[in-house]
């Protein structure tokens, strides 16, 4: 079974853990990340999760497609609108275990990056 983030639940096992120990602990150990604004977790040896938007990205690539603006003042774009030129999408969304992940496509749609999930 795939797992479920829970935006509304307050009783999050990693951030209970976090809140007592400082730190994600087993989580962490697997090489995880956890976000405590909308409970997703991640392996954050890969993938990227923005904390402005909660939304997660196949690499730092992606991610830095959906922001926009200047260097200081960067917001976050819905990565469903971010286009090439020629109109083709520069993100495209797709599903892993943890919930939806943006990943890169090219000029002509296609996937840059390999889904290894
Ligand atoms: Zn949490
Ligand atoms: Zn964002
Ligand atoms: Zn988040």
């Amino acid at each position: 079974m795939a797992q479920t983030t829970d935006c509304t639940e307050s009783t999050c096992e990693p951030c209970a853990y976090s809140a007592e120990h400082g730190w994600w602990g087993p989580l962490a150990n697997r090489g995880n990340s956890h976000c405590p604004q909308c409970h997703r977790t991640w392996r954050s040896t890969t993938e990227c999760h923005c904390v402005g938007c909660c939304r997660q990205f196949a690499t730092e690539r992606a991610f830095g497609l959906h922001r926009s603006g200047q260097p200081d003042s960067r917001v976050c774009m819905d990565p469903a609108d971010v286009n090439w030129s020629n109109g083709k999408a520069k993100l495209a969304r797709r599903d892993s275990v943890f919930g939806e992940v943006w990943s890169v496509n090219d000029e002509r749609g296609v996937s840059w990056e390999r889904d290894d999930s």
